[in-house]
This record gives structure tokens, sequence and C-alpha cells, in this order.
């Protein structure tokens, strides 16, 4: 029940593990958040109060709110804090053998009791469920990037999810303050089924030569009124977790057409990711994005 529900852990303190761990500080759990890497849990816990201190500057929350959410968040590199926590929210790199690895080690730690919650943007909950102890108290819990201003959370049920699971977590999403909506457990869900494959072709109209970087962008912002080119967003995403979720599609679907453009998987061989590592389909290094075609 939401009530037993006061200590959250979570797995992985990139963009989206940062975030989770955010909203739930901010919603008043103790939070314990962990990352294979040290570095990457000091960038994490670093963007934590950077984005807490612009929402102080907005207004959207108190100094005194920002202080007491990041003193309720924990960290380290192993998973023993994850013991006392009646949730673990993974939100690991968007690997199935890694998040399968995580969640075997995950398992004995835990209270019998406890759900664990995977952010995975594609791989399948009931797949993920059977890597746990406790396939019924295993649930799909897709947060959206960045998840601090992102109001939907999609939920997805594993053909073994428990009902309690599922209401429990439904009622916490709307306690973090997010809009929950409820997906099958069918490759890439509800919102990367539909936005993914047209990141995907926007790529293929780039490796095309239909367009450049900057066209593209300008025609879908200016032509269909998104607030974000879809290369610009791929960037944005990260365009190892565009081309994972592309795959997913494709292997879970069996349809050609969702084959991950050659050039996104290039990109993704040459390390360049997008925001986070500086480059991707623009060059971040500078004030301004730079189109780098
Ligand atoms: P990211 O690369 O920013 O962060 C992943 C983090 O996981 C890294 O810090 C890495 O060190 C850590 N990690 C890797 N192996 C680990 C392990 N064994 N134990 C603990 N930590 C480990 O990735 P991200 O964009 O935050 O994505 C994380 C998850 O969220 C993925 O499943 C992704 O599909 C999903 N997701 C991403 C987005 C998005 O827009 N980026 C949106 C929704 C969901």
């Amino acid at each position: 029940m939401l009530q037993d529900i006061t200590k959250i852990g979570v797995i992985g303190a990139g963009q989206m593990g940062n975030g989770i761990a955010h909203v739930c500080a901010l919603s008043e759990f103790d939070v314990h958040l962990a990352d294979v890497s040290q570095e990457n849990l000091e960038k994490g816990l670093a963007a934590i109060k950077r984005n807490m201190d612009r929402q102080v500057q907005r207004d959207l929350i108190s100094a005194d709110d920002a202080k007491a959410a990041q003193a309720r968040i924990k960290s380290g590199t192993d998973y023993k804090g994850f013991k006392d926590c009646q949730l673990v929210i993974e939100a690991a790199t968007e690997k199935e053998d890694v998040k399968k690895s995580i969640l075997e080690e995950l398992c004995p730690v835990l209270d019998e009791g406890a759900l664990i919650a995977s952010n995975t943007s594609s791989i399948s909950i009931t797949r993920l469920g059977s890597y746990t102890d406790r396939p019924g108290k295993f649930v799909g819990m897709h947060f959206m990037n960045p998840v601090p201003r992102m109001e939907l959370v999609e939920l997805i049920r594993g053909i073994a999810t428990d009902e309690e699971t599922f209401s429990c977590i439904r009622e916490l999403t709307k306690k973090l303050g997010k809009k929950p909506v409820s997906a099958e457990d069918f490759p890439a869900f509800i919102v990367n089924r539909i936005l993914l494959p047209m990141i995907n072709e926007a790529i293929y109209t780039l490796y095309e030569g239909v367009g450049s970087v900057d066209a593209i962008d300008t025609a879908m912002k200016l032509g269909t009124h998104h607030p974000m080119g879809p290369l610009e967003l791929a960037d944005f995403i990260g365009l190892d977790v565009c081309l994972a979720v592309m795959q997913v599609l494709h292997e879970g679907l069996a349809d050609t057409k969702y084959r991950p453009c050659p050039l996104l998987t290039k990109y993704v061989e040459a390390g360049w990711l997008g925001r986070k590592t500086n480059r991707g389909f623009y060059d971040y290094s500078g004030d301004t994005p730079v189109p780098t075609r």
C-alpha cells in the first residue's frame, strides 16, 4: 500500500535516475540513489542540486523545500542502502543484460514485500520481472525526460504483475505530482512506439540527404509546431537510448519499418551520443549548439 512506502531506492544516477530521485525527494520520500560509477553519481547529485536551484529561482519550490529534499537523498555505489526501501526504481543503462544483473543482485538485499519498478523505455516488463524473485511485485514505471518537468508516467503491467502492486504504483505516481497512463507490455509501450520511429525517420531523412540537420529540425518545428526538432530531441534523449529502443521495436515486432537507421548506429559506434557526450547531431562544445551535418 502507498502508506507503507517511505523510502525509495533509485538505481542509476544518469539523466533519468537523478530526475526520479529529485521528484521522489521533493514529495517527501527518503531516497537512496546508487550508481556503479562514482563519477556519474557525483554528476547526478550535482544535477539534482542545479535543477532544484532552478526551480527555486522560478518560484516553483521554496529554498527550504529544496534543502530538505536534498538532505533526504543518500547515495552510494553499492546496494546496501536499498535494504530498507519499500520500492526500488531501476533507471540504469538501457541494456537487458545490465538490468538483469542489477535485478539479480538487488533482490537478495530487499525485504520480501518490497516492490521493484523499471524505468526501461522499451524492454519487456514481463521478461525483466522474470529475472526477479517477485514478478508479482514488479512493474514498469516509465518516466519522461526531463523528469521534474514532464507530467506523464506510463505504467506497464507485466503478465505477472499483481493488481495490488499496480494500484499502489498508480497512487504513488499521483503523489509524485504526475499523471499515470496504463500501457500494455508491448515493445516500447505507447510514447516511444510512436516517437522513436519518427526520430528514426528524421535520421533517415538526413542520411539520404533530403535535408540538413538544420533544415529537418526547422521544418518539423515550424511545420508541425513541435517544440523541438526530432534531431535535437534525439540528442536530448541520448542516441544510445534511441538506438536501443529501435532495436527492441525491430526485434520485438519483427517488422522492417522499425529498422534502425545506419547513421544512428554509426553515431553510437563513434561515441557521439548527443548532449551527454557534447556531440550528436549537434556539437555542444560552444555556447550554442552547431549542426554537425
Ligand atoms: P544514462 O546513460 O544517462 O544513465 C544511466 C546510468 O546507469 C549511468 O550513470 C550508469 O553509470 C548507470 N549504470 C549502468 N550500469 C549500472 C549498474 N550495474 N548499477 C548501477 N548503475 C548503473 O541513461 P538514462 O537516459 O538516464 O536512461 C536510464 C534508463 O531510463 C534507461 O532504461 C532508459 O531507457 C530509460 N529512459 C530514458 C529516457 C531518456 O529520455 N533518456 C526517457 C525515459 C526512460
